[in-house]
C-alpha cells in the first residue's frame, strides 16, 4: 500500500512549511500555550491573504479547491500551531455556505476567509454536553427579532470571536431534536457575558451568558425548528482537520531526553530496557493513530463523509495519546511532574504538557464513549445508543 499523499501534496506541504516558517514563530506558539487562547490574529489574517482559510472551497465561494490529500498535507504540516480559531470558524463557514441566506453568504463569510472575524461554537451546556440535543438556553420570536436567554459551556474562543453560533430551543413542544433553532449571533450586543474556564491542558474556554439578548431574524441559519440538521453540517466537519500525530513530537522529546539523562546509577536513561520497551509501544500506537487519520482522508479524497473512519481515528488516538503520555513521564520520574516552561522540566517539557492536554483528548469534540456509539450504531449496525 501506498500511504504517500501524491506531488501534488508535496508541493503543497513545501508551500506550506515556508509559509510556517515565516509565521508560526517560536513565540508566537510559546505566547498561546502561556495564555491558554489558541488562536493569534496576525497569523489568522495571514491565513486568510494566502487563501486558506478555507483553501478546499470551490473557487466560486472563494476557496482554491485543494483536494483531501492536500489538506492532509497542510494539516500535518501545522499539527504543532495553535489554530482553533480556524477550527471553529470554518465548522460555521461550511454551514453558511450550505444553508446560510444571501445576506449572511455576502456580509460574513467574506470576512471569516479574509481572516478579520472568527466565530465560536455556542451548543455545549451545563446538563447538556454530549446529548446536545438537550439544549435549554430559549429563543422567543418577537416581531422580526428574537429574544435569547441561557447559558452555554465551553464556548472556546469567545472571548476573541465576532460571532457565536448557537444552538437555542425555539420549540418546547417537539420532541428535543426537533425543537432546536441555530443563530449567528453578533459578540458584540447587549446582554451577552463572557467568564473565563481554564483547563488541564493549559486551554482557556469560557462560559457565556445570554441575557434578554435581541437578535434579528437575519442572524438565524437554516429553518425554525430544523437547528438538529443544521448542527449535523457543522458536526461532519469537525473531525476533518485530525492528523494523528499528536503523539510524534511527545514521543521525539523523550527521546531526546533519554538520550542525555542519566538514572541514579548513571546509566544513560536510553539504555534501559523498559524505557526502550515503552518507546517501541509508543511509536506503535503514533503509527496507528496516523493511518486511522489517513483512511479518514482517503474516505474525503473519494467524495465521501469520514463519519465512522473519523470517530475511529479520533477514539483510537485520544486514547493512545493519553495511555502513551502516561507511561513515558512514569519514566521521567519527578522531573517529569514539573510543569514545562518551568527551568527543571525534563526535556522540552512536552511529555508533561501532553500528558495534561491527552486529559481534554477524549471529552473535547465528543468523548470516548459518544464515538463508541457512532462506530457501534454506524459502522456496525448495532442498535442506537441513546445519547444521539
Ligand atoms: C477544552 C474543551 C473545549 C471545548 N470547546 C467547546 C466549544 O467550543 N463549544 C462547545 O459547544 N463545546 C465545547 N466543548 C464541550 C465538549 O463538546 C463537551 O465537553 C463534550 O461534548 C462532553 O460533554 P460534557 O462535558 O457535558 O460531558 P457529559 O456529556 O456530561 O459526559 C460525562 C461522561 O459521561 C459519558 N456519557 C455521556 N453520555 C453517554 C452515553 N450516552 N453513553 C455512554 N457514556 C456517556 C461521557 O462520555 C463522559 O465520560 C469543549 C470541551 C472541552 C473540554
Amino acid at each position: 500500500v501506498d500511504f504517500r499523499l501524491g506531488a501534488k501534496s508535496d508541493a503543497f506541504r513545501r508551500e506550506v512549511r515556508a509559509f510556517l516558517q515565516e509565521h508560526a514563530t517560536p513565540e508566537m506558539i510559546a505566547r498561546c500555550h502561556r495564555t491558554g487562547t489558541f488562536h493569534d490574529w496576525d497569523f489568522h489574517r495571514a491565513l486568510g491573504k494566502k487563501g486558506w482559510i478555507a483553501a478546499s472551497w470551490p473557487k466560486e465561494f472563494g476557496g482554491q479547491e485543494r483536494d483531501a490529500c492536500e489538506m492532509a498535507a497542510f494539516h500535518e504540516e501545522a499539527a504543532h500551531v495553535p489554530m482553533d480559531g480556524l477550527g471553529t470558524t470554518l465548522m460555521v463557514a461550511n454551514t453558511l455556505r450550505h444553508v446560510g441566506t444571501a445576506v449572511q453568504k455576502a456580509e460574513i463569510l467574506p470576512r471569516f476567509l479574509a481572516g478579520d472575524a472568527i466565530a465560536a461554537l455556542g451548543y455545549s451546556e451545563p446538563g447538556a454536553g454530549s446529548d446536545v440535543a438537550a439544549a435549554r438556553t430559549r429563543a422567543v420570536r418577537d416581531g422580526d427579532h428574537w429574544v435569547i436567554n441561557g447559558e452555554k459551556v465551553f464556548t472556546t474562543l469567545a472571548h476573541e470571536a465576532q460571532f457565536v453560533f448557537l444552538l437555542t430551543r425555539t420549540n418546547l413542544a417537539a420532541p428535543k431534536h426537533h425543537g432546536l433553532t441555530l443563530f449567528l449571533v453578533p459578540m458584540n450586543i447587549p446582554g451577552i457575558t463572557v467568564k473565563p474556564i481554564h483547563t488541564i491542558g493549559s486551554e482557556r474556554t469560557n462560559s457565556t451568558h445570554y441575557t434578554d439578548v435581541r437578535v434579528h431574524d437575519g442572524c438565524r441559519v437554516g429553518a425554525v425548528d430544523g437547528g438538529w440538521k443544521v448542527m449535523m453540517i457543522a458536526l461532519t466537519y469537525e473531525r476533518a482537520t485530525a492528523t494523528g500525530r499528536e503523539g510524534v513530537p511527545v514521543l521525539d522529546d523523550f527521546i531526546t531526553w533519554a538520550q542525555r539523562a542519566r538514572d541514579e546509577s548513571g546509566q544513560r536513561v536510553i539504555e534501559d530496557s523498559a524505557v526502550r520497551e515503552t518507546i517501541a509501544k509508543v511509536a506503535l500506537r503514533n503509527e496507528v493513530s496516523i493511518l486511522l487519520a489517513l483512511r479518514a482522508t482517503w474516505v474525503s479524497s473519494r467524495g465521501g463523509l469520514p463519519g465512522v473512519e473519523g470517530s475511529m481515528a479520533k477514539l483510537f488516538y485520544s486514547e493512545m495519546l493519553q495511555k502513551s503520555c502516561s507511561e513515558l513521564l512514569a519514566h521521567q520520574g519527578h522531573c517529569g511532574l514539573v510543569q514545562r516552561g518551568e527551568p527543571e522540566m525534563a526535556g522540552g517539557g512536552w511529555v508533561e504538557a501532553g500528558h495534561r492536554h491527552a486529559a481534554v483528548t477524549t471529552i473535547a469534540g465528543g468523548s470516548s464513549e459518544i464515538q463508541r456509539g457512532i462506530i457501534a450504531h454506524r459502522g456496525l449496525g448495532l442498535p442506537k445508543p441513546k445519547a444521539q
